[in-house]
C-alpha cells in the first residue's frame, strides 16, 4: 500500500494506539508520542509472584463492540480472560458488590451511590443517548431541508 504520510498520535492509551492501529491500516504512518515511560494509559497490569493484577482499567465488557472488533483485528482475542460479572466496590469497611451484566439494576439500588449521586449518572445517561442520537437526528433534518 502506497504510505498516505505521517501522522502524529498524542498519547499511548487505548484511544492513541487504537487511532494509530487503523491509521496504519489506512496506509498512514503514525508516530505515537507518549509523556510516560510506558504506554497503556489508564491500562496498567501488573506482574507480581505469578499473579496478574490490573492496577486501575479491570474490566472490558463485550458490549464495546468497537473495542471488541479492534481487540479481534490486532489478533489479540486469545488473550481475553472470561471472568465473573460480579465487581466488588469497598466502602467503609463494607463491600459493595455489583454485576456488570445488570449494572443500571444494581447501581440504582446499591447504597454505594447518594441519592444525589444517582440522579447526576440518570442525567448522564440520559445526555449521553440524547449525544449518540444527535448524528442520527442530524442527518434526518438534513434530508428533510427542501434542496436548493
Ligand atoms: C480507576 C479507573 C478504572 C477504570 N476502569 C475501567 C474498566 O474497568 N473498563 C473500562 O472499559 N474502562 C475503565 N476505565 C476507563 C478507561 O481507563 C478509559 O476510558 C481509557 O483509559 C481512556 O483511554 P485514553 O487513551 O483516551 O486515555 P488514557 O488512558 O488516559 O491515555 C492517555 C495517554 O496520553 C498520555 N498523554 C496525555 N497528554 C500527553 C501529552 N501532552 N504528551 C504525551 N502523552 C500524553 C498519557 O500519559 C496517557 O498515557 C477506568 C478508568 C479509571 C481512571
Amino acid at each position: 500500500m502506497d504510505d498516505k504520510g505521517t501522522v502524529i498520535v498524542v498519547g499511548a492509551g487505548p484511544s492513541g494506539l487504537a487511532a494509530a492501529w487503523r491509521l496504519k491500516e489506512r496506509g498512514y504512518s503514525p508516530i505515537v508520542l507518549e509523556e510516560r515511560d510506558r504506554v497503556g494509559g489508564q491500562l496498567l497490569t501488573i506482574k507480581q509472584d505469578g499473579f496478574l493484577m490490573e492496577a486501575r482499567t479491570t474490566i472490558l465488557p463485550e458490549a464495546y463492540e468497537s473495542v471488541m472488533r479492534l481487540v479481534g483485528d490486532c489478533g489479540l482475542s486469545d488473550q481475553l480472560l472470561p471472568a465473573a460479572y460480579l465487581m466488588g466496590f469497598m466502602r467503609d469497611d463494607k463491600m459493595h458488590m455489583l454485576r456488570a451484566n445488570r449494572l443500571a439494576l444494581d447501581a440504582a439500588r446499591t447504597s454505594l451511590l447518594s441519592p444525589g449521586a444517582k440522579l447526576k449518572a440518570v442525567r448522564l445517561a440520559l445526555d449521553a443517548f440524547q449525544d449518540a442520537q444527535a448524528p442520527l437526528l442530524r442527518g434526518s433534518l438534513l434530508s428533510e431541508r427542501p434542496r436548493l
